[in-house]
């Protein structure tokens, strides 16, 4: 997957170059194109904002710098603008972008990018959620690593994106590894025992406590699309978690 970034700040984009994403550039499932906008203004003073027209607080990024930079870098794809008022960012738009050959980012600052940059190019508005951050690099970051999770090869072939928190319908049950005590700390006694179909119950129960008490809108829509075994029901019973 080729993904193209317009930013006015390409150094906080190191943090791409590190862990899973990094690893997927060097083996060559990702390609990551960083263009600095600030290097295609034709302003003599380098800007690539301007006070908004009808008046009011803050700047606009510009057209100009945005679409040259767009054009002279031959970014084409899905077209992306992070931004607080686009769709929000869900796992499943995530496999969807993961799909995509090529996809290119626009990250604004100030109070937002001139309309007609947007229109040009045809892009999408995706927000990471209802608040407000500065800029739209941490938003792209989060963005590109949830995407390319979905890709084949990204992560390791012990992990799966598909086993994770969310993605199962219920949210994690809690993780341990060795020593087995520390600091007066203990690991729950069924974790080593070997018995596999008592770990993956007691799992199950810490998930479903897990998500009753941060997700109760997921843990409803969890019990009302699944059948459940004997077992799992029994489990849904001692936790009062109604079922059908
Ligand atoms: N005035 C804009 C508004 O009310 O929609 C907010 C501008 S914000 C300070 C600057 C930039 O940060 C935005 O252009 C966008 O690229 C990015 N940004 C801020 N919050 C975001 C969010 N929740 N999701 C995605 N991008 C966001």
């Amino acid at each position: 997957m080729k993904i193209n970034i317009l930013t006015i700040f390409p150094q906080m984009f190191q943090p791409l170059q590190e862990s899973m994403i990094g690893r997927a550039r060097e083996k060559g499932i990702l390609e990551i194109n960083v263009v600095d906008i600030r290097d295609h203004t034709e302003d003599k003073h380098n800007r690539v904002d301007d006070a908004p027209f009808g008046g009011g607080a803050g700047m606009v990024m510009q057209y100009q710098p945005i679409i040259t930079a767009f054009r002279e870098n031959d970014m084409g794809g899905r077209v992306i603008y992070m931004s607080p008022r686009g769709k929000k960012l869900t796992g499943e738009l995530a496999r969807e972008i993961s799909c995509e050959p090529e996809i290119t980012i626009l990250c604004g600052h100030y109070e937002g990018v001139d309309q007609r940059a947007l229109d040009e190019m045809e892009a999408e508005e995706i927000s990471i959620g209802d608040y407000v951050v500065t800029g739209g690099e941490l938003p792209a970051m989060i963005l590109i690593d949830a995407s390319a999770r979905f890709i084949d090869g990204v992560l390791s072939s012990r992990e799966s994106a598909l086993d994770e928190s969310v993605y199962s319908g219920l949210l994690e049950y809690p993780q341990y590894t060795r020593p087995r005590s520390i600091d007066g700390r203990e690991v729950p006694e069924i974790l080593l025992g070997g018995d596999h179909g008592a770990v993956d119950l007691w799992r199950f129960r810490e998930a479903l406590k897990i998500t009753r008490d941060n997700r109760p809108d997921m843990l409803e829509k969890f019990v009302k699309d699944r059948n459940f075994s004997k077992k799992e029901k029994a489990v849904l019973d001692e936790l009062g978690i109604r079922h059908q």
